[in-house]
């Protein structure tokens, strides 16, 4: 009996004799793999920067984290887009999210890399979501194959989840932890500073609006077009795609 035939007939029982996770020689294959139980991973530039923005202004603030190329749960940008804030919520300017876009994909990011990632802040100590969050990251991001939500407290707590809409789809809180192995920049306050000025404009003081605080969405537009420019497309052809905004 050759080998070949050795091996036809006994693989009804290969499974007992040969486990699965050991290879052909015997030892235990080594696969790549994502730290599982997922996690998000911020550069300490990263870090630094939506700490600044925080506590720029007493109002919340939202933008949108950039993922390092290859790793989409290593956050090692924070970009603030125009916005309306308040105490409770952030309004982005919709023209804004599509100037943001076209920038990002002009610099050759894919929209994996730069739009999956919403972050925002809490000024007070809570960063669980509130039903706002969470229709928001339903209906905006629920149409991404995933992204992620967030949540910075002023008092310092944080949360994360990353939700998935293949398959059955599904999502999971997950941990955040400052990426001081990866490679990152120094602080740049007074840019840090500009940017803020630039993009965040404060609705009312928290007293007041807290009395005329109405249905405040996060943005109406629908969000076809988070899925729609694949990597690399010019600015001027993902133009017409952004239709919800103007
Ligand atoms: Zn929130």
């Amino acid at each position: 009996m050759n080998s070949a035939q050795v091996a036809a007939t006994e693989r009804p029982n290969s499974t007992k004799r040969f486990p699965a996770k050991k290879s052909p020689r015997g030892k235990p294959r080594l696969v790549h793999r994502p730290p599982y139980p997922p996690l998000l991973r911020i550069t300490p530039y990263a870090w630094a920067k939506l700490l600044f923005l925080r506590d720029a202004g007493p109002t919340e603030i939202g933008g949108f984290g950039i993922s390092a190329a290859g790793e989409p749960l290593l956050v090692e940008d924070v970009r603030l887009v125009r916005q309306q804030c308040d105490w409770a919520s952030v309004a982005f300017d919709d023209a804004a999210v599509a100037e943001y876009f076209d920038e990002q994909v002009d610099l050759g990011r894919a929209p994996a890399e730069f739009g999956r990632v919403w972050i925002h802040t809490h000024p007070g100590d809570s960063a669980s979501p509130s039903m706002t969050d969470e229709e928001t990251f339903a209906r905006v991001f629920g149409v991404c194959d995933w992204s992620v939500m967030l949540i910075l407290a002023a008092g310092g707590a944080s949360y994360a989840r990353l939700q998935f809409s293949a398959g059955p789809g599904g999502s999971v809180v997950v941990p955040v932890e400052t990426a001081f192995e990866a490679a990152f920049t120094a602080s740049n306050h007074t840019a840090w500073q500009a940017e803020y000025n630039a993009c965040v404009t404060p609705l009312a003081t928290p007293g007041q609006q807290e009395l005329d605080r109405g249905d405040d969405p996060f943005w109406d537009a629908p969000s076809a077009w988070w899925e729609a420019s694949p990597p690399g497309l010019p600015a001027a052809e993902t133009e017409g795609r952004h239709a919800p905004w103007e």
